[in-house]
């Protein structure tokens, strides 16, 4: 691949622009602080395209079309293998560091967590919608390093460097050596002089995006959608974390949900559980405003002889599946209304039938029916 484009950079790129180009990506991709399996190798490539360009004289053979690797001599396996991400941003800032002890001023940021509450028909059909995230973001001015414009971080004097400071205490045993991260510069044993006036130093600022999340058709309460890097920028312009988007699914009015099965509760006269019928039951895609009348409800047939609390499952009119095909059921309870406030010729006309069925005289059955009855919770239904 072309090293400019490698870069990021024009093939004008000023020799300080092209410092600028390799110390982002070294930012970004360095394998101390990019954990990604490819950030290693794309790493090595920006290292040898920085290499090649930032010399005068490999950059003037690459220009003219000729192997630089070979041909600049003396390569010797490249200044950025083998080196720590510390190293290559001390040999940008001019400094050494020989202790291990201070700690990189470049750190991946925090994974991030929203909550997004969406209805039962957009958590079963998937929906797309705009979300406001408020995270941190690299600062623009300093470009991360949190140093104002032509000022670097200095060494820091309290700990020389060490990030560490060591404290002596007396006691019955001995003396006793404890450490502890240096105040003065917080651990990181270098201090920036002259901070940046946008971030005070921090090479971050909050900020206020939107984006656009796509909720995948299926999801249920309490998933969660992850968007890699979209979370908080890390301290020194490190990478970003991830963003996490929580579902809460709110309750349905009709429609109960668990899993991929879907219930509700349908009342039907006494007369109709008796005889039969047929109702047009609207479903969960009732609610979606992208589909045409003719699907929005299911033909359901209560069969002669209904008892209140039976079930009908109208399959394939459940929730839609997570990264699947197809849908699960939609359970119907029965609840058999019996009628109130009856006129005399209603009265009459169920005194025949009783009189005709042998039923004016009732013997009871005590106890529980094998259905659950209608006093059966509609949760039954999953059991
Ligand atoms: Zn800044
Ligand atoms: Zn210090």
């Amino acid at each position: 691949m072309d090293y400019y484009e490698l870069l990021g950079v024009s093939r004008e790129a000023t020799p300080e622009e092209l410092k600028k180009a390799y110390r982002r990506l070294a930012r970004q991709l360095h394998p101390d602080v990019n954990d990604a399996p490819d950030a290693s190798e794309r790493f090595k490539e920006v290292t040898t395209a920085y290499e090649v360009l930032s010399d005068a004289q490999k950059r003037a053979v690459y220009d003219r079309g000729g192997d630089p690797l070979s041909a600049g001599g003396g390569m010797g396996g490249g200044f950025g293998q083998g080196f720590s991400f510390d190293d290559i941003m001390d040999a940008f800032f001019g400094q050494t560091q020989q202790s291990r002890g201070p700690r990189p001023r470049t750190q991946r940021g925090q994974d991030a967590l929203l909550r997004l509450s969406i209805s039962l028909a957009e958590a079963a059909f998937g929906v797309s919608r705009e979300i406001k995230v408020d995270t941190a973001v690299t600062c623009e001015v300093c470009d991360g390093t949190g140093a104002n414009e032509g000022s670097e971080p200095v060494t820091c004097g309290t700990c020389h460097g060490h990030g560490n400071v060591h404290h002596v205490q007396r006691s019955l045993l001995g003396d006793i050596r404890t450490s502890r991260p240096c105040p003065t510069c917080h651990g990181y044993g270098t201090v920036i002089p002259d901070p940046c006036r946008e971030c005070n130093g921090d090479g971050r600022v909050r900020s206020r995006r939107s984006l656009q999340v796509n909720v995948p058709a299926g999801v249920d309460d309490g998933n969660r959608i992850q968007l890699a890097g979209e979370g908080e920028v890390g301290a020194g312009g490190g990478p970003a974390g991830d963003l996490y988007i929580e579902i809460k699914v709110a309750r349905h009015a009709v429609f109960t949900r668990q899993g991929d099965q879907l219930a509700c509760q349908v009342t039907v006269p006494m007369t109709a559980a008796a005889l039969g019928t047929r109702i047009d039951l609207p479903t969960l895609d009732a609610d979606r405003e992208d589909l045409p009348d003719l699907e929005r409800s299911v033909p359901i047939d209560v069969p002669p002889g209904t008892q209140s609390g039976e079930t009908i499952v109208a399959r394939g009119f459940g929730v839609p599946r997570l990264r699947g095909a197809g849908r699960g059921d939609l359970t119907v309870q029965v609840v058999v209304e019996t009628p109130r406030d009856l006129d005399d010729e209603q009265r009459e006309l169920l005194e025949k039938l009783a009189a005709s069925r042998g039923e004016e005289h009732v013997d009871p059955v005590v106890g529980h029916n094998s259905r659950g009855g209608v006093f059966g919770r509609l949760r039954d239904v999953f059991k």
